[in-house]
């Protein structure tokens, strides 16, 4: 082998081990290339769209996996296939192909795939080219936007119903301020959306509610919010929190109803379900609702309270003859009248049928229900028309009072009912207590009520008088004056009988200026006639100071009678300064301005206040006769009898006993420096008559030789200007007299 062959063998070698060498490389390269391009790909799985590469004839050469789940084909169907196949050649603009590079583009259309299934889908294509910049294929990205597509709808219907929602919807930042209203909220509240966004809502002020939204993230319940145009409504309101990535609220959402027809519903519900469809007045179950809170409130209070029962006679001869309808208009007009004849606040309530029952609190006296009682049966009593039909119901009632009759509201009900049937026994068109005898009481109240007022027209009434005497002159400064009633079948009738009865109808005033009227006419006459000097004690009853004009009258029956004020005193019992204690107050002290005196009547047996003794001013105070009955034996009334003598002093009251019949009551009193006395020992109470001829008599016995001075009980002197006074010709105390009280 020449050198030659040898050269030409080596360099075959070496170009051999470069070739082999290079394509070592070659292949480490390719490698490598594949290996890169398949963690590409590998990458390009995990991605949520479809990719493929196409080649430059449309061939698929490399797809995703998520474009095989897309086009619903495994990978090997799908390589080295004309992408026509399974996407149309419309939707896909720009392909690169032999004659042209791809250019980008991309479009959303529905791709319907194996399955048969549409779907919306973005489709992006892009021009692959080499690193020469040659045109070598497209690369395609699929997006399946049926997710998108449907939360775009979610939000569109959402949107809608909230716009065309009634209820109201807000949305506020995490401060509370609005930052969306839906069109309802403008409805509802009448505040549009430029009204309210930026601040926080009405109900916020509430504290309570947004310490609780913030606390429990949740808040529900009735509101009463306030429209632009300032009425009130019910809202049902929900408030809740959305909370953010680390859980803490981001905003709040509220949601609310207004309820008022809800509430008007509720109401018209409620209405049926507590009254009486024909009448509208209250029905069985409210009434005993109604009496179990009155019982409630009377026994708190301790008052009385009524329960009348009331059945009507003669409805079902209506009802048969003029038929139900008539029947019906009845009820109606009968509710009407029961409820015209009672006070707003008393309760009037249709039981069933023909039955009906009222609920009287508090009434002011017994004789009051007796009245109202009548009073209720000549309501429904009288005639009325019915379409035309005159109609004639009459009504049997029955009356139970609280407590007596009974403590709950079924037993004074069953004993209402009880007593309503007694009168229908006792024939009907009447009324019944469940007491008999408050029915005797009541009769016999009224019976004397209706004689009162005859007496007072027909002269029936008298005033007697009763001396009032100096125990140690024998003088006689004054004279009480007491009413009497000459009934012409029972002949006299004291006041014990007949005043609670004149007070509790009011005959009192009329009374009171009667007696008032007749005891200054009389005594006027009498210092006219030079036989008496002294001064009238008049008794004052609580009503006439609480009730009428009484300074008004006074000073009516001064002007008309002309008797000097002086000679007039007012006995006002204990027991009426404990009442309307202002009014009577401010009564009295307009009396004092007057001139007239004031005396505390029954002192002792009330509960007189040393304070009330002081702004009274009284200028007497008569010890009863309960203490002067005892005297001088029993201690008690003693030690009684001195304290208030003592006491009388020292307030500079004069003092003055009632009841004195014996002469060592009367030596014990004047020991103790009470000098006047009133009583059977000197004289019962009188005619006025009686009275002169009592009075010259003890003049000519007693003191002949006194001269008729005014001599006044109370503290009291006529003054020189009174001295004029006509008829009477004298002036304050003779010379020489002692003072009669000292
Ligand atoms: P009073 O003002 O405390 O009157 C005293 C009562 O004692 C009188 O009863 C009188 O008749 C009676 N009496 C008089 N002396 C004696 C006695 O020695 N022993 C006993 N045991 N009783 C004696 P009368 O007349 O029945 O009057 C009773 C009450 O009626 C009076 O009590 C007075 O509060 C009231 N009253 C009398 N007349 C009127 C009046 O015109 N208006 C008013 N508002 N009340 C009057
Ligand atoms: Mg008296
Ligand atoms: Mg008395």
């Amino acid at each position: 082998m020449g050198v030659a062959n040898i050269l030409l063998a080596l360099a075959l070698l070496l170009a051999v081990i470069a070739s082999t060498l290079a394509t070592i490389r070659w292949i480490r390269s390719a490698n490598r290339a594949r290996q890169s391009e398949q963690l590409v790909w590998q990458i390009l799985d995990i991605n949520q769209q479809g990719l493929i590469r196409l080649g430059m004839d449309h061939e698929i050469l490399d797809v995703n996996n998520q474009a095989c789940l897309l086009l619903e084909q495994p990978r090997t169907a799908l390589l080295k296939r004309s992408i026509f196949a399974f996407i149309g050649q419309g939707k896909l603009p720009g392909l690169a192909n032999a004659a042209a590079a791809a250019s980008a583009g991309s479009v959303e259309c529905n791709l319907s795939v194996a399955s048969g299934k549409v779907f919306p889908c973005r489709i992006a294509s892009s021009g692959l080219a080499n690193k020469h910049g040659k045109p070598v294929g497209t690369l395609i990205l699929l997006r399946d936007l049926s997710g998108q597509a449907q939360q775009a709808a979610y939000l569109s219907r959402m949107a809608t119903i909230i716009q065309h929602t009634t209820e109201g919807v807000m949305m506020m930042d995490k401060n509370g301020h609005l930052d969306m209203v839906n069109p309802a909220y403008s409805t509802i509240t009448g505040f549009n959306p430029e009204d309210v966004l930026d601040k926080a809502p009405q109900f916020l002020r509430y504290g309570q509610i947004w310490a609780e939204l913030i606390s429990a993230g949740h808040w529900q319940g009735e509101i009463i919010n306030r429209r632009k145009n300032g009425e009130a409504y019910p809202e049902w309101l929900t408030l809740d929190a959305v909370p953010g990535m680390e859980g803490e609220a981001q905003r709040y959402i509220g949601l609310f109803t207004d309820v008022s027809h809800m509430k008007k519903s509720e109401d018209e519900l409620k209405h049926m379900a507590h009254y009486d469809a024909l009448t509208d007045l209250a029905n069985r179950t409210l009434m005993s609702i109604q009496l179990d809170m009155a019982l409630e409130r009377a026994a708190r209070r301790t008052n009385k309270l009524a329960v009348f029962a009331l059945d009507l006679d003669g409805f079902k001869a209506v009802n048969d003859s003029l038929g139900h309808h008539a029947g019906d208009l009845l009820l109606q007009k009968i509710a009407a009248r029961l409820k015209a004849t009672l006070r707003g606040e008393d309760v009037v309530a249709r039981m069933g049928g023909d039955e009906f029952a009222m609920i009287i609190e508090n009434p002011p006296s017994a004789i009051h229900i007796g009245h109202l009682a009548e009073k209720i049966i000549a309501a429904v009593g009288k005639p009325m028309d019915l379409h035309g039909n005159r109609a004639h119901v009459t009504a049997s009632l029955g009356i139970a009072i609280f407590p007596q009759d009974g403590q709950d509201a079924s037993i004074l009900l069953k004993a209402a009912d009880t007593a309503m049937y007694a009168s229908k026994q006792a024939g009907r068109n009447t009324y019944r207590y469940h007491d008999d005898e408050m029915t005797k009481a009541a009769n016999q109240r009224m019976t004397l009520e209706q004689g009162l007022r005859q007496a007072l027209e027909n002269n029936q009434l008298e005033l007697c008088f009763q001396p009032q005497v100096n125990i140690r002159t024998g003088q006689v400064p004054g004279v009480e004056a007491l009413v009497r009633w000459n009934h012409p079948d029972q002949g006299p009738i004291y006041p014990a009988e007949f005043l609670s009865v004149a007070e509790e109808t009011g005959l009192i005033l009329p009374l009171g200026e009667w007696a008032l009227r007749l005891a200054c006419t009389q005594v006027q006459s009498w210092v006219q006639e030079q036989l008496f000097t002294g001064s009238v004690s008049i008794n004052v009853s609580g009503q006439q100071l609480e009730q009428g004009d009484f300074f008004s009258m006074v000073k009516r029956v001064l002007a008309e009678t002309g008797i000097n004020p002086k000679r007039l005193a007012f006995e006002i019992s204990e027991g009426i300064l404990l009442r309307n204690t202002k009014r009577v107050m401010a009564e009295l002290g307009q009396l004092h301005t007057l001139g007239v005196s004031i005396v505390i009547d029954d002192f002792g047996v009330g509960y007189s206040s040393l304070t009330y003794l002081k702004y009274l001013s009284a200028q007497g105070i008569k010890i009863n006769q309960r203490f002067v009955l005892g005297l001088p034996g029993d201690k008690n009334d003693a030690a009684i009898t001195r304290a208030i003598i003592a006491m009388g002093h020292s307030l500079g009251c004069d003092l003055i006993a009632e009841g004195v019949e014996t002469e060592a009551q009367q030596t014990f009193l004047a020991d103790q420096g009470c000098l006047l006395a009133q009583g059977l020992l000197y004289s019962k109470p009188i005619t006025a008559d009686e009275f002169r001829n009592w009075l010259r008599e003890r003049q000519l016995r007693t003191v002949p030789d006194a001269p008729c001075t005014d001599i006044l009980p109370f503290g009291r002197r006529l003054a020189d200007s009174d001295g004029d006074e006509a008829g009477e010709g004298r002036q304050g105390d003779a010379p020489g007299h002692p003072r009669w009280w000292q």
